[in-house]
């Protein structure tokens, strides 16, 4: 008998057809993660760098009986695929798809470090995540709802609701 764990996932896309390519993320991971929910879809400003394309944000959670690495590697197998097939032009990064949580888990290894360590300071990672779960608390007690208080909202759009990954 397996339990399987809950786990919130990162995704962005700032290259090619966004929307598309962050659909087509969501539908893949449906194939590896069941009782999937998307967050509603957010534009933002490109981390650090501003000359890029602004990006597409959302979260997605869900339940898994895979182990951190073993879904690490499937998210990895999806941005390869979707990087490839859909924007082959741009390079392999058109969807970033990260690990936030993986259940109540502290994970410090040399390919994985859960939560992810941006993850508090990101408004983008941030937003979506508080719609999915404001009363949400990380490994170490802390509240995604507070951590949301602390980071600039600025630029951050909201530009649809759930539906995007349907
Ligand atoms: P990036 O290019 O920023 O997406 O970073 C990809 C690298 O981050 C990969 O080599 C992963 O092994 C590593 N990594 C470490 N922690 C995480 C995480 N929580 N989620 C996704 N990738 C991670």
């Amino acid at each position: 008998m397996s339990t399987k764990v809950s786990i919130f996932l990162g995704l962005g896309a700032n290259l090619g057809n966004r929307r598309a390519t962050m659909r087509a993320a969501a539908q893949r991971i449906r194939e590896v993660v069941t009782d999937v929910r998307v967050s509603s879809l957010y534009e933002s400003e490109a981390w650090g760098v501003t000359d890029q394309p602004m990006f597409l944000n959302a979260v997605a959670r869900g339940l898994t009986d895979l182990q951190p690495l073993e879904l690490l590697e499937a998210m990895q197998s999806i941005e390869t695929e979707l990087g490839r097939v859909r924007n082959a032009r741009w390079g392999p990064r058109a969807i970033d798809i990260d690990i936030l949580l993986y259940g109540a888990e502290s994970i410090d290894e040399p390919r994985l470090v859960v939560p992810h360590p941006y993850m508090t300071q990101r408004s983008f990672v941030l937003r979506p995540l508080a719609d999915l779960a404001a009363g949400l608390t990380l490994p170490d007690g802390s509240l995604v709802g507070e951590w949301l208080t602390t980071v600039s909202q600025d630029e951050l759009r909201r530009i649809e609701g759930p539906s995007w990954a349907d």
